[in-house]
């Protein structure tokens, strides 16, 4: 606000909105009076005029909080009222526009830490029911003459056959649950991914469950494209392709153990009867066995923590 050329009944000087609309509906409105200049004497609020000219208590409110710039001769300027710079932004607008919706746990299990960018976003698109399969397009009201990929016997392809009732689909699930003694019935893609999610475990075991799913369904898609294509992929191979993913996931978030085994199931074993040391106190020297390795390590307080452990098996990888 600086000469007060604005209107003062039409445009929201006082920061509420537009005076015209905001006085209560029986209230007499001057409307001989056009600018905000008017109400001015000198460099402060005409304060008889205030409050002659509106109820109390918007007089008092623009007595209190619009103020008057101090460059004379300049025009009023328009603030933008949702930033508290007065400064128009996209994203201020773009956050009065947009619809927030609840905060949907499922979508932050599809995000696994470490997990190549393209596999949690093809699980994402997954889980919202997006891929092209033949039913999809059928859905979408294209004529298809729905034929599987999967199979060496041909049946529709649905998103239910290809992702968890054919014949390798089943295989693969098969492989993986049974190993990790998860139990459910192969019905419905998102209550097995969910049980995947929701499955009791061992701590460090937790990212991998997580990330399971997210593997096996994105080698089940790369397979039916590969022998849409021409190409030839073999059941054992995606288990072999999922096995590698989970596996270089581990050596990812546990650098310092070198020995985490490549297989499933060994893994799985692996991590459940993990110990990260069994330390005994005998004079000067603590005894550590870490896995099937035994360590000598040399300490004076004849107790060390863990994470005095992880440290130097840090240091060893790294060296
Ligand atoms: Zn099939």
């Amino acid at each position: 606000m600086n000469r007060g050329s604005t209107n003062v009944w039409y445009e929201n000087w006082i920061g509420l909105g537009a005076l015209y609309h905001i006085v209560p509906n029986d209230y007499t409105i001057n409307e001989d009076m056009q600018e905000v200049a008017e109400l001015r004497v000198d460099d402060t609020w005409d304060e008889q005029l205030l409050v002659q000219s509106f109820p109390t208590d918007i007089a008092q409110h623009i007595k209190q909080e619009v103020i008057f710039g101090t460059t004379e001769n300049s025009w009023d300027v328009p603030r933008w009222m949702p930033s508290p710079s007065g400064n128009f932004s996209v994203s201020s607008a773009w956050n009065i526009l947009r619809h927030r919706d609840h905060v949907n746990p499922d979508y932050n299990k599809i995000w696994t830490k470490d997990l190549p960018f393209k596999i949690s976003f093809f699980l994402w698109i997954l889980w919202k029911g997006k891929i092209p399969t033949d039913n999809l397009w059928r859905r979408s009201g294209y004529l298809v003459v729905s034929k599987c990929w999967c199979c060496s016997q041909p049946q529709e392809e649905t998103f239910q056959h290809l992702f968890l009732t054919s014949e390798t689909a089943t295989r693969v699930w098969r492989n993986f649950l049974q190993a990790a003694d998860l139990v459910i019935n192969l019905v419905q893609v998102h209550q097995v991914i969910r049980t995947w999610w929701n499955a009791k475990c061992y701590p460090k075991l937790m990212h991998l469950y997580q990330a399971a799913p997210a593997v096996i369904t994105w080698e089940l898609w790369k397979r039916r494209n590969t022998m849409k294509y021409g190409g030839a992929i073999s059941c054992n191979r995606v288990i072999h392709e999922v096995n590698k993913t989970l596996h270089y996931l581990e050596r990812i978030r546990y650098p310092w153990l070198s020995i985490i085994p490549p297989l499933w199931s060994d893994m799985i074993s692996f991590f459940e009867g993990y110990k990260p040391y069994v330390g005994t106190k005998s004079g000067s020297n603590a005894i550590l066995m870490v896995h099937q390795e035994a360590i000598l390590v040399q300490a004076d307080m004849g107790f060390v923590f863990e994470i005095m452990l992880e440290i130097w098996c840090l240091r060893k990888n790294i060296r």
